[in-house]
């Protein structure tokens, strides 16, 4: 039987943990803060920016956010992020993405300083990942391999196959599972032979954004599948890279879309706040 990974209900538990965290944190007159950054009316990111803002709410974090209109200019943008990189206030600063086309989106990042940076998406933060040293780790990936683990399998010499290469999911999930001693293979756009790679996989990370293109033909059983992509089917309804209805009745785990990955990815953002407060 096909079993899921509810993301939901392991970020619940995530929260209750880190809200625990944060009352002893406040005994020793610290509150961790979240300051957020959005620029330009785009939908999607306003949906995220609220659900940051919530999250915070929930976990006892102060929290600032700024919603800034489209017609913002750079040296405003990096002006802003300059006094919040100064504020002791703040343990974590995001910008969230995309940012207007004027804006170019490495320059912000890149001002971020990389103690505030609970993204994970600055060169230091991913360095450190690659060579070993603690670092803020991209949230999303944080997330899958927390969700890899709560199927209960030891990832310790399993063929892991992550689809996608992208900097902040596909290279940073792939880094980690390498860490946790996963014998690792990369798949993009260029990969010719993707149905066997996949077919010899243990776990499966699909960070493609391609509606329901894995499909169960190419998960062998007892697979561990992550499914990362967030996109509509040709009724408009959300769905994930992965095909579930094709995994139906099979002996693997999926995690669902939504309700999998996404309430995990800004459950880890509070995650490595708290831990830059602790710092
Ligand atoms: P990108 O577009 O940056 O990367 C997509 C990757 O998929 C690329 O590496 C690309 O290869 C590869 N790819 C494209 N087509 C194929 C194909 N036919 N076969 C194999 N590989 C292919 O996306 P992101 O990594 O930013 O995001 C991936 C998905 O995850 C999106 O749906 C996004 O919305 C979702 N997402 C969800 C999050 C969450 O919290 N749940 C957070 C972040 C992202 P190449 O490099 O060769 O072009």
């Amino acid at each position: 039987m096909l079993k899921l990974i509810s993301g939901s209900d392991l970020a619940k538990k995530r929260r209750e943990e880190i809200k625990e965290e944060v009352v002893k944190l406040k005994a020793q007159g610290i509150i961790p803060g979240l300051a957020v950054i959005l620029v330009g009316e785009d939908q999607a990111s306003q949906v995220y920016v609220r659900n940051k803002e919530n999250a915070c709410k929930e976990v006892g974090f102060y929290s600032e956010v700024y919603r800034l209109p489209e017609a913002t200019s750079q040296d405003e943008l990096l002006a802003l992020i300059d006094k919040l990189n100064h504020d002791d206030k703040i343990h974590g600063l995001l910008v969230q993405l995309p940012v207007p086309a004027h804006i170019d989106e490495n320059a912000v990042i890149h001002a971020i300083s990389p103690r505030k940076d609970v993204d994970g998406f600055l060169p230091e933060n991913l360095g450190s990942l690659l060579i070993g040293e603690p670092a803020f780790e991209p949230c999303t990936p944080k997330g899958c391999l927390e969700l890899i683990k709560e199927s209960g399998i030891d990832i310790s010499g399993k063929k892991a196959v992550v689809v996608g290469r992208s900097n902040i999911v596909g290279k940073p999930v792939a880094m980690m599972l390498l860490r946790e001693n996963a014998t690792v293979t990369i798949c993009h756009s260029r990969t010719k032979n993707l149905k066997e790679e996949l077919l010899q996989a243990d776990i499966i990370v699909a960070a493609v954004g391609k509606a329901n293109m894995i499909t169960g033909d190419m998960v062998k059983d007892g697979a561990v599948v992550i499914d990362v992509g967030i996109n509509r089917d040709e009724n408009g309804k959300m769905c994930g890279d992965v095909d579930r209805a094709s995994l139906e009745g099979r002996d693997c785990y999926l995690t669902p879309v939504p309700g999998g990955v996404g309430p995990m990815t800004i459950t880890m953002l509070m995650k490595n706040t708290l831990e830059s407060a602790t710092r």
